[in-house]
């Protein structure tokens, strides 16, 4: 089977499909869901694992995407959820012949329990997110008091095999913001990888301002002022990223309000009720589920996947006068 690049107007290829499998969390963190009240989307509405399978297929057997990640939500609630795994991991490029690269994105509350069975169903990479190392602040962030959990599943991702592991860590002002030196340490000493994100205006409580955003620039400096420190290569990743001198890891900055990779953006969206979207900040989604359940083929998804992409939008516009903020907030849109 021929494939052929899924090209935008910009001339970027789409590469790396991101599924949020459910928009349902243990966890309601002030940077993304309301304290109480989250309005669930019906079960019914949300797409099966059949479905997932068959849009990434399509992604995969035409344009021949190399990866995905699934995120929600907190992809871990979803039930079986190593079993949706272990059937997009049988997915394979007709091209190269090869596997996708299956990341996952969790705030690893549960993942003690089943991070061997998702590492054994094929996923390949995992992000745990976790933006204190201090009980209480951790505690008031995510309105659960789970930091030992967390970090407990933080081991088992460790023990699994999972390497190597991101920590993300979304850093804003006057709350956190004192710590990006604690997880450094924190890296350096486990072994795994700081991510720091700014700050996004996707909280559902619309909080959101840019004096609580902390730079990416501010926070290589303070890292800087510690330990010698010099940027690595990083594919189309959009951390950038950095390696310490001696050779003990590396961290990596999400610059997206102040510095936005959007040119290099290689990435579409699937909402947990089937809503194709080409940027976390779109305004409009293309209903791939309504297509799917009346009965399309596979021929007229793709016609909906190369309209959704041909209107990719050059980039958000956070900071600028004509930014709209998307109606959805951050677990609604898949992180
Ligand atoms: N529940 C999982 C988790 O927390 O890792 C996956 C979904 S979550 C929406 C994905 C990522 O988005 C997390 O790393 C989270 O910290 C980040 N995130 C959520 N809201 C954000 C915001 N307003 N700005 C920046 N990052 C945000
Ligand atoms: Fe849940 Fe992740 Fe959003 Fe926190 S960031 S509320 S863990 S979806």
């Amino acid at each position: 089977m021929q494939t052929r690049d899924l090209t935008d107007s910009f001339g970027r290829v789409v590469k790396d499909l991101r599924i949020s499998i459910t928009d349902r969390c243990n966890f309601r963190c002030l940077y993304c869901m309301p304290a109480e009240g989250m309005k669930w989307v019906p079960r019914e509405e949300v797409l099966t694992f059949e479905e997932i399978e068959r849009i990434t297929r399509i992604c995969v057997e035409n344009y021949d995407f190399t990866g995905i990640r699934l995120t929600g939500g907190e992809p871990t609630v979803r039930a079986q959820l190593p079993l949706l795994v272990e059937r997009l991991a049988k997915i394979t490029s007709p091209v190269t012949g090869k596997t996708l690269d299956i990341a996952m994105t969790t705030n690893g509350a549960t993942l003690a329990s089943m991070a061997f069975d998702l590492k054994k169903a094929g996923l390949n990479r995992i992000n745990i997110s976790c933006d204190s190392l201090q009980r209480d602040r951790f505690a008031k962030i995510t309105r659960r008091d789970q930091l030992d959990k967390v970090l407990t599943g933080i081991n088992a991702a460790k023990e699994a095999g999972f390497a190597p592991i991101k920590i993300n860590v979304v850093v804003m002002r006057g709350v956190n913001d004192d710590e990006i030196l604690d997880f450094i340490e924190f890296g350096r000493a486990n072994k795994v990888t700081p991510r720091f994100i700014e700050f996004m205006p996707l909280d559902a409580d619309d909080d959101w301002s840019s004096d609580k955003v902390v730079a990416s620039d501010e926070i290589i400096s303070t890292i800087g002022s510690r330990y010698a420190i010099k940027s690595i290569a990083n594919n189309s990743d959009p951390a950038s990223r950095y390696a310490f001198a001696d050779q003990k890891g590396e961290f990596g900055v999400i610059p997206t309000v102040t510095k936005p990779f959007c040119g290099s953006c290689d990435r579409i969206r699937l909402t947990a009720e089937g809503q194709l979207r080409t940027c976390l900040f779109s305004i409009d989604e293309f209903d791939l589920r309504s297509a799917m359940r009346s009965g399309s083929t596979d021929n007229d998804i793709k016609a909906i996947i190369e309209r959704a992409v041909g209107l990719k939008w050059a980039g958000h516009q956070i900071g600028n006068v004509n930014f709209h903020r998307p109606s959805r907030s951050m677990s609604q849109i898949g992180g």
